[in-house]
């Protein structure tokens, strides 16, 4: 793989990207479209060499890699090209207090300067360039370190990055580990990192050492609960779907079911019907079936299918050469079980048989919080009850992965399962800070008024100076309201009435 692993070379690039940033580069608006645009072009131009390095990796078919990888990305440029006003102008803000009277106060939203992003190899395109259309939105220069097990995609954003975006802001740096852990010893001033618990721990202390805020996208066991009030057809349909894509290689995909026992023989039925209804007999045959990234993570996978072999209800094949692990379903799971005791990554599906709500949410609060948690059920009541009673990253109700879409919601995890959130608006938080600015256009008369701060103090003056800063409560602020609409009132006929004189 070409790439610049050397750490002089790793320096080089960072001052070079740092100094385009401080040389105004990306912060322009004109500038923040025009490469919006430019990524916009470089996925239309080169559609086909996405699908295809993404079948080389991961076998992903051409429609989960539009549609998981490249919509994403495509959504979150349209989105940033339409909102880029809101982005760059300094939004204006008057909460009533009266010590703003006669300035204006404003957030102004400040790119942090240099990001570095650091991505996973499952959506090895949504999780490098998604992010990269955010720091460009943002003004931010980045770097960007895809991962190295998701090679063909890596080594063709490599290439083809250069050719749409300034390469002094905006540059791919391919590697491992070792590469990564350069980088990480240079000054950033953000990291969006999206991988293991593990080296999210080494990119938080490198982080440390230069106090550069990070966002931690991670991942863990993702719950599904499934209620006895539910449609177990749909329920199942749509966990077999989500466990499947991507070969069961998402972050927010279902790890385990915990079944109501009244429903759950029909519920594993239904999900065996589908799981084969979506690809075959012998889905090592479809053309629609993905693959385990590498071999590691397929001896990772069989070996936890050998563990509970005695529990498969479906599937259980393998085949190494091809990095095949056929979609497998296991019954009656407990806790103690090995398959339950790390993230699973993988199209295995077990269930654990359980008595209820209650059950389902005291097992869920006993682990760490989870990306996602999904209910199915159709009681109303459990709606509020999961919301309150448990914390995950995303909560959904007889859905599943769509979360992930929806440029309003915002795509994080919580405790282990991640820190901050991006996607969408929720980017602009992630990749900029909100800069408080007030402007006080004349000061000459506002010192009548704010004058009474200065030394020497007295009680009135102490009492005035409080009431500037106090923050009224709403009834007050109508108060005051009205106090100014009669002023204004009172000037204005009193204008009139010099007029008409
Ligand atoms: P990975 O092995 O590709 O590692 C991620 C990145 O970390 C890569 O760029 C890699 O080069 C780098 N890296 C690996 N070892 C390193 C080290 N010792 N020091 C510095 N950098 C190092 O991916 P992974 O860790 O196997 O990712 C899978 C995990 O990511 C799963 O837990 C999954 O749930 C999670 N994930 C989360 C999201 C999300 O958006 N929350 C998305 C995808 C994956």
């Amino acid at each position: 793989m070409a790439s610049a692993s050397s750490e002089e070379q790793i320096k080089k690039i960072v001052e070079q990207l740092r100094a385009s940033f401080n040389a105004g580069k990306t912060r322009s608006k004109a500038s923040r479209v025009k490469n919006l645009k430019a990524v916009l072009r470089l996925i239309k131009d080169h559609q086909e060499d996405i699908y295809d390095a993404v079948y080389k990796d991961l076998r992903k078919s051409p429609q989960e890699t539009q549609n998981g990888e490249i919509d994403e990305v495509v959504n979150e440029a349209v989105h940033f090209l339409s909102e880029i006003d809101k982005v760059v102008d300094p939004q204006n803000v008057h909460d009533g207090s009266l010590i703003l009277f006669g300035r204006e106060a404003y957030i102004h939203r400040d790119p942090y300067g240099l990001c570095l992003i650091i991505g996973a190899w499952n959506y090895p395109i949504m999780l490098t360039l998604m992010v990269l259309v955010g720091a460009i939105a943002t003004g931010n220069a980045a770097i960007i370190k895809p991962s190295e097990l998701a090679l063909a995609t890596a080594e063709l954003l490599e290439r083809i990055l250069p050719k749409y975006l300034d390469e002094d802001c905006y540059r791919i740096v391919n590697g491992g580990a070792e590469v990564a852990q350069t980088l990480l010893k240079q000054r950033f001033d953000h990291i969006l990192y999206t991988g293991s618990q593990h080296v999210a721990k080494i990119v938080l202390r490198a982080a440390a050492e230069h106090l550069t805020p990070v966002t931690l996208e991670l991942g863990g066991k993702s719950p599904v609960y499934v209620d006895n009030t539910v449609n177990v057809g749909v329920s199942a349909k749509r966990v077999a779907w989500a466990k499947l894509m991507n070969c069961g290689q998402t972050c927010i995909a279902p790890d385990y079911v915990l079944c109501h026992a009244d429903v759950k023989e029909k519920f594993i039925e239904e999900v065996k019907k589908y799981m084969t209804q979506f690809y075959g007999e012998n889905p090592k045959e479809h053309e629609d079936y993905g693959r385990i990234i590498n071999e590691r993570h397929f001896d990772r996978l069989n070996k936890l299918m050998e563990s509970q072999k005695k529990n498969i209800v479906h599937g259980g094949k393998s085949d190494r050469t091809e990095k095949f692990i056929e979609p497998t379903v296991f019954d009656d799971i407990t806790f103690s079980d090995q398959i339950m005791k790390e993230e699973i990554f993988g199209p295995l599906l077990p269930i654990v048989s359980v008595q209820g709500a209650d059950e389902a949410i005291k097992l869920i609060n006993s682990g760490e919080k989870p990306l996602a948690l999904y209910v199915f059920t159709g009681d109303k009541r459990l709606h509020e009850r999961f919301m309150k009673e448990t914390s995950s990253g995303s909560l959904m109700f007889n859905e599943l992965l769509i979360q992930a879409t929806v440029p309003a919601l915002p795509f994080g995890g919580v405790g282990h399962s991640g820190m901050g959130s991006y996607h969408g608006n929720f980017t602009l938080e992630a990749l900029s800070h909100k800069k408080a600015c007030i402007i006080d256009p004349r000061p000459v008369p506002s010192e009548l008024v704010m004058g009474i701060r200065y030394p020497p103090f007295s009680k009135t003056k102490k009492n005035i100076t409080s009431m500037l800063t106090k923050v009224y409560s709403k009834s007050e602020r109508r108060f005051f309201y009205g106090i100014k609409l009669i002023i204004v009132v009172a000037l204005m006929a009193v204008a009139l009435k010099l007029v008409l004189a």
